[in-house]
């Protein structure tokens, strides 16, 4: 109310060199009074005003400059940060941090659409995700939280899904059997894979090309990038790096989980290759970092985010599964494979690398609530990004990987998916735990 009539007052102050906007110019929303970050890395505009008409963001002001009409609904930010949504490039809709996949997935796969895709979607649009692409439910259900999303039925991030895996082989990785994989044979069924994939709706191709041949891999990235898909590629080792690599994979394409491994570098072709063929960057920290920040900090169990809009009974079941930590199958990895992959990624990042928010949201120690803002926070303390390369990386950069020009900067035009963040993030990147409203499609969500 107070941040009503401070505006009212400043209106009448000066009304006659604003550009008022009139009310049947249909704005339905503004926000006020926050420092604004544009998602481009442009200098902050502190005591900003965004006007919203419907979905979209309709003007950007100053305070006592644009005025609010009338009767608008404001969302007071003042002393706060205003930023466009967060856009994480790696999320999973259908787990939500139990420590035990197969224990999960024999259990759980009747309750996924009732209890626990609504509750791993609500809980990342709350923390201030606002579009996210899925790299592992299955299909069907995939399709579906889709729909139910877009629809409004379901209140969640927008969703962006890939298809199954297309792989060479059906052998189960990381014990994940629940994985849905599409065998690729050869090179002319590789191509019509893809085809039939992008008929069947898919937003991206993904891939998991440790296996998959040379020829088969150019197929692949030959196929998808004709008919306007990105590709994001999961592997781990150099080789198979290289190969992808020498076989195409291109602009705009991601390498999920990249700096896997002990070693502390990469040769130099192959970061050569990364930079000069455009291919963005997500390392996933936080998928396995998740697990050692169990260990250290015990204590993150007691978050009582763990257990919001999760039954009792699953939320009991996840605490269970953290009992013989040191004994967790990702424990080994992610204690001793640290070093090597943040000396990667450092080298990368030094390289003038393109690094995208990829959180691996859902996984293993790694809950919904606290993923995208902990995969920035090491983005910046361990990687070395500023604080602006890490917004930049879960807004503008992400929405490039993504294709969607309406998406991940506040600007004239654009989607208005907008969040408040209690804090200053370009401060203390840490403050984008504090996620304090949340605006989605043009209405407030949080
Ligand atoms: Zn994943």
């Amino acid at each position: 109310m107070k941040t009503i009539l401070t505006r009212l007052v400043g209106v009448l102050l000066c009304a006659s060199t604003l550009p008022v906007v009139a009310a049947d110019d249909g704005i339905t929303l503004a926000i006020a009074g926050g420092r604004l970050i544009d998602g481009y890395g442009g200098t902050p505009l502190p005591d900003s005003v965004i006007l919203v008409a419907g979905d979209r963001i309709a003007a950007i002001g100053l305070e006592g400059e644009l005025a609010i009409p009338d009767a608008v609904p404001v969302v007071d930010a003042n002393g706060m940060t205003v930023m466009p949504g967060l856009i994480d490039l790696h999320v999973h809709f259908d787990i939500i941090g139990h420590g035990d996949y197969p224990h999960w997935f024999s259990n759980y796969e009747n309750r996924m659409r009732s209890d626990i895709i609504p509750a791993a979607a609500k809980i990342m649009l709350h923390s201030g995700v606002t579009s996210v692409r899925d790299l592992g439910t299955d299909i069907s259900n995939a399709f579906w939280l889709r729909e139910e999303i877009n629809s409004g039925r379901m209140q969640g991030p927008r969703p962006f899904i890939a298809g199954p895996f297309l792989r060479k082989s059906t052998t189960p990785f990381v014990s994940k059997d629940f994985v849905d994989t599409w065998v690729v044979e050869n090179p002319r069924d590789a191509r019509d894979k893809v085809r039939q994939l992008v008929e069947m709706g898919v937003d991206l191709i993904k891939t998991q090309d440790e296996e998959l041949s040379f020829e088969e891999l150019q197929a692949i990235y030959d196929e998808a990038h004709r008919l306007g898909m990105p590709v994001a590629t999961h592997l781990f080792s150099q080789h198979a790096l290289r190969t992808a690599l020498e076989a195409g994979l291109g602009s705009g394409d991601t390498i999920e989980h990249v700096g896997e491994g002990r070693q502390p570098a990469y040769p130099d072709d192959i970061v050569d290759m990364i930079i000069e063929q455009d291919v963005y960057l997500a390392p996933t920290i936080i998928a396995e970092e998740g697990i050692r920040q169990l260990y250290l900090n015990p204590e993150f169990l007691d978050h009582p985010d763990w257990r919001r809009y999760v039954p009792a009974d699953l939320y009991e079941d996840i605490m269970a599964s953290y009992e013989n930590l040191q004994r967790h199958p990702l424990f080994g990895r992610a204690v001793l494979g640290r070093d090597g992959k943040i000396a990667k990624l450092r080298q990368l990042h030094a390289a003038g690398g393109n690094f995208i928010l990829a959180s691996d949201s859902g996984t293993r120690g790694n809950p919904h609530f606290a993923a995208a803002w902990r995969e920035m926070y090491f983005l910046v303390r361990e990687v070395g990004l500023t604080e602006m390369e890490a917004i930049m990386a879960g807004t503008s950069e992400a929405a490039r990987i993504l294709r969607q020009r309406d998406l991940g900067a506040i600007a004239e035009g654009k989607l208005a998916d907008i969040i408040v963040v209690d804090g200053d993030p370009l401060m203390d990147i840490g403050a984008m735990r504090n996620v304090a409203r949340v605006i989605k499609d043009g209405r407030v969500v949080r």
